[in-house]
Order: structure tokens, then C-alpha cells, then sequence
């Protein structure tokens, strides 16, 4: 199983963080790849350590809530993503539940790291909330050559317009929630060829350990369901995320 999306570097994991690595091990977890958004000296220390151990791997970017910061961070961003091992730009994207930023300094900077990935000739995750609309006028416009629709809560309709702009969708927790009515359909149509899971850990833990902090271990419940939903096993489905990693994140 791979985690594609966790914030290992989060505050949450101060107290015990070799604990939530051996954890994920002995789970059964053999890659996973952390985000880095906030580029504080501790942040960076704990990043570059986690990027020493083989299995996992870095994204660095400014989240759409720090969008009005951008011009503060941009020069820690952007020498993050020349590390060895930072294999793409993420998360970036529009997040219109909050508003930490205003709109439009969130639609600008969505479209200038949009631009640096497209540079770089990395991939990029993305966070949409209640923005969907124009995060895909703004994908449609600057095109990314590769792309990952991280933690997908969209309709089918939404899912296939990233699909066919030749975007992976991923699901995290939320899959699992008793009431997730809609990820659990939209999941089925996804093609093999371009799903991928997470935890976006340490929120959104699923059912099983549903109001607790979320960790890479416990993403095996995630698997479990997408397995059922889709009619397969985990073991099958590992391979599939297995190889969509490596063709996505070139890893
Ligand atoms: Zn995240």
C-alpha cells in the first residue's frame, strides 16, 4: 500500500513520530509521500529528515489558505522544491470553504505555482474546495502536463471532466464515512489506470477511527473499502496504486 498524501511534518506528529513511521511499516505501508506547506525552520528540519529514509518522498507548495503570504514564502517554496526526492508541487488550489485569502489573491497564486510546476516538469496535486467551478477553468486554461485531484469529493459529471484532462483522482478517509454516499459511486468509475488513496493525514481519519488524529497506518481501512466498492481485493488494488504512483510521481 502507498499513502500519497500525508502531512507528516504537522505539529500532531511531534510526540511521536518514528512511532507513526514504524506504524505504517507494520502495516504494510511501503511509500508515502509527504506534503510540506508551511516552511518554518522546524518544518524543513523534520522534512528533510523524513526525505532520508527511502520510502518516502516530498511536495512542497503554498496552500491556497497561506495565498495571501505567497510573496513571503516564495523563495523557501521554491529552494524546498530543488531538494532530491520533492516530486511534485502540491497542495495548491482554491479553498473557498475557509477564505483565509481572498478569491482572487488565491486564484493567482493557484495559477503562478501552476506555472512553476509546469517549469520544473512536475506534477501537481490539487485542493479544491467549494471552488469547483473555478478550479477547473483554471486547470482547463493553464493545463498541467500531470495532475492529481487529492482527496476527491466532486460528483461523477466533475470526476470525469479531470479524468478526461488526464488527471488521477485520489479519495482519502471520507471513503470510508458511513454517510459518503458520493465518493463511494464516483469511485467505481474510475479507471485503473488513474486512482490513487490517502490519508491527508493527520485529518480526516476514516470510520474505524473516525474523531481521532488520522495516520499513514490507518489508511489500510481505506483500501479495505475502495477493494469492496470496486470488486476487487486490496492486494490488486495496491499494484494499481503502486503503479499510478510510480507514472504519476515518476518514482
Ligand atoms: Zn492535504
Amino acid at each position: 500500500m502507498i499513502d500519497t498524501h500525508a502531512h507528516l511534518t504537522d505539529a500532531d506528529f511531534d510526540a511521536d513520530r518514528a512511532e507513526v513511521i514504524e506504524r505504517a511499516k507494520e502495516a504494510g505501508v511501503e511509500k508515502i509521500i509527504c506534503i510540506l506547506c508551511e516552511f518554518n525552520e522546524k518544518n524543513l528540519a523534520i522534512f528533510k529528515e523524513l526525505l532520508s529514509r527511502d520510502f518516502i518522498f516530498g511536495a512542497a507548495a503554498i496552500h491556497p489558505h497561506d495565498a495571501k503570504d505567497f510573496e513571503n514564502r516564495k523563495s523557501e517554496f521554491l529552494k524546498t522544491l530543488g531538494f532530491p526526492k520533492v516530486v511534485a508541487v502540491g497542495e495548491i488550489g482554491l479553498d473557498y470553504h475557509y477564505m483565509y485569502s481572498p478569491k482572487e489573491i488565491q486564484v493567482k497564486v493557484f495559477e503562478e505555482q501552476l506555472l512553476i510546476a509546469k517549469e520544473k516538469n512536475l506534477p501537481v496535486v490539487i485542493h479544491s474546495r467549494e471552488a469547483p467551478a473555478d478550479t477547473l477553468d483554471i486547470i482547463k486554461k493553464q493545463k498541467p502536463r500531470r495532475g492529481v485531484m487529492h482527496c476527491f469529493s466532486g460528483d461523477e459529471k466533475e470526476a470525469k471532466e479531470y479524468l478526461g484532462l488526464g488527471f488521477y483522482i485520489s479519495f482519502a478517509g471520507p471513503l470510508t464515512f458511513r454517510n459518503a454516499a458520493k465518493p463511494k459511486e464516483v469511485i467505481k468509475m474510475i479507471p485503473d489506470n488513474r486512482l490513487l488513496l490517502e490519508t491527508d493525514c493527520p485529518w480526516l481519519a476514516p470510520q474505524a477511527f473516525r474523531g481521532k488524529r488520522n495516520e499513514p497506518a490507518y489508511i489500510k481501512s481505506t483500501y479495505e473499502e475502495a477493494a469492496r466498492l470496486r470488486n476487487t481485493t486490496v492486494e490488486k488494488l495496491s499494484d494499481t496504486v503502486t503503479t499510478n504512483t510510480k507514472e504519476l510521481f515518476n518514482i
